[in-house]
């Protein structure tokens, strides 16, 4: 089985706990490091998904729903981490 997930490492921008996933496509997607259990609905027009990768390097959207509502979908995943990087437009220059 190979491992899609490396080690947690430091952000070059903000200095946050972060790892890379191997997506589908082969892209390395920067993401926090601690990983989200949660449910997910298909997402709802006009309503913000959330985003996650999960640790075969599928992206996932949803609306975070509960436990109890019997159409969610348990997911565990990472956030991409651009969400939440507090530098992230040292990214955007680091890619241009
Ligand atoms: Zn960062």
């Amino acid at each position: 089985m190979t491992d899609q997930v490396s080690g947690a490492v430091a952000c070059r921008s903000c200095g946050a706990s972060i790892r890379f996933v191997e997506t589908k496509g082969g892209r390395l997607m920067p993401v926090d490091a601690e990983l989200v259990k949660t449910f997910l609905l298909p997402p709802a027009v006009g309503s913000r998904a959330l985003v996650l990768v999960t640790e075969r390097g599928e992206v996932r959207r949803g609306v975070e729903a509960s436990v109890t509502d019997q159409k969610a979908e348990p997911v565990e995943g990472y956030r991409p981490h651009w969400a939440s990087c507090t530098k992230p437009a040292a990214h955007r220059k680091e890619r241009a």
